[in-house]
C-alpha cells in the first residue's frame, strides 16, 4: 500500500534520513522503532509532506507519487498523521476539534455519523464533548487526537508515540483502540520508543538508527529477543 524508496531528508545541515526504504502492506500494522533522534518522526513527516524530500520517492498503492502531493492532498488520499505531543486545538471544544478532522469532507450527514462512531469508540470524549480541548487530561487529549484523525476516514494512520506521557492504564486503553482499528482493516505505521508495547500489536517492525533502517523483522522474532 505504501512504499518509501531511498528517502533522504535534511533539516539545514542536519541529515535526518539517509536512505530510508520501507513498506506498509494493506491492513498491516508496522512499528517503527529506534532511539531518540533516529529519524522516526521525520519519516512520518516526510510521508505526510510536512518536510521535503532531498532524494527518493514515496509511493501509494504502487502508483501514486505521494511525495508530489501537498499535505492536504495526502489526507485526501486517506493517509492521516497523528503527530507526537497530542496536537489538538486547546481553545476549541472536543466536538469542534473532531469536526476539524473532517476538513477534506463535504457531506455533513456523513460527518455526523462518523462523529457518533468516534464517540462510541471513545465514550470519554462524548462525556466531554462541550469541554475545551485544553481542559482534557493527557490521555483524553491523545484520544482526541486519534479521534480527530478518524474523522478523515483514514486508510493508513501514521501514529507518532501515542503512549508518550500516559499512565500504564491509559497506554493499555489507547493500544486496545489501535488494535481494534487494525482489526477493522486500517493500515497503521506506528512510531514508538517503547518497543515492548509496540511489538505486542505490530505484525512487523523496522528499527531505525541515525536515519537508516538497521533491522527489519516480524514482530514475533523481535519479541522473542526481548
Ligand atoms: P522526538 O525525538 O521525540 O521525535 P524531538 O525531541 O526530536 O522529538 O523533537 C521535538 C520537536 O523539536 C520536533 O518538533 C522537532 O522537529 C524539533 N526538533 C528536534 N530536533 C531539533 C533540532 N536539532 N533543531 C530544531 N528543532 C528540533
Ligand atoms: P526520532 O523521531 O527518531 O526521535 P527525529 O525524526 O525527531 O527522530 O529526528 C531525526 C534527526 O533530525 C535528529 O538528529 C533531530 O535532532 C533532527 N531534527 C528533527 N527535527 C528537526 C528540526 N525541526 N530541525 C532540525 N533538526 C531536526
Amino acid at each position: 500500500m505504501l512504499e518509501l524508496k531511498d528517502v533522504h531528508v535534511s533539516y539545514g545541515s542536519v541529515r535526518a534520513l539517509e536512505g530510508i526504504s520501507l513498506q506498509v502492506g494493506s491492513g498491516e500494522l508496522v512499528a517503527l522503532l529506534g532511539p531518540n533522534g533516529a529519524g522516526k518522526s521525520t519519516t512520518l513527516r516526510a510521508i505526510s509532506r510536512l518536510v521535503p524530500l532531498r532524494r527518493g520517492a514515496i509511493v501509494l498503492d504502487g502508483a501514486v507519487p505521494l511525495h508530489r502531493d501537498p499535505p492536504e492532498g495526502v489526507v485526501r488520499r486517506g493517509v492521516v498523521h497523528v503527530p507526537e505531543g497530542r496536537q489538538i486545538f486547546p481553545e476549541l471544544t472536543v466536538e469542534e476539534n473532531l469536526w476539524t478532522g473532517a476538513f477534506t469532507r463535504r457531506h455533513r450527514a456523513e460527518i455526523r455519523q462518523d462523529l457518533e462512531a468516534v464517540y462510541q469508540r471513545f465514550p470519554r470524549l462524548k462525556e466531554r464533548r462541550h469541554q475545551l480541548g485544553g481542559t482534557l487530561s493527557g490521555g483524553e487529549q491523545q484520544m482526541l487526537a486519534i479521534g480527530r484523525a478518524l474523522m478523515a476516514r483514514p486508510r493508513l494512520l501514521l501514529l507518532d508515540e501515542p503512549s508518550m506521557g500516559l499512565s500504564p492504564r491509559l497506554v493499555e486503553e489507547v493500544f486496545t483502540i489501535i488494535g481494534d482499528l487494525h482489526r477493522e482493516g486500517v493500515s497503521i505505521l506506528l512510531v514508538e520508543q517503547n518497543a515492548h508495547i509496540a511489538l505486542q500489536v505490530a505484525g512487523r517492525a523496522y528499527v531505525l538508527e541515525n536515519g537508516r533502517v538497521v533491522l527489519s523483522a516480524p514482530a514475533r522474532e523481535l519479541r522473542s529477543r526481548e
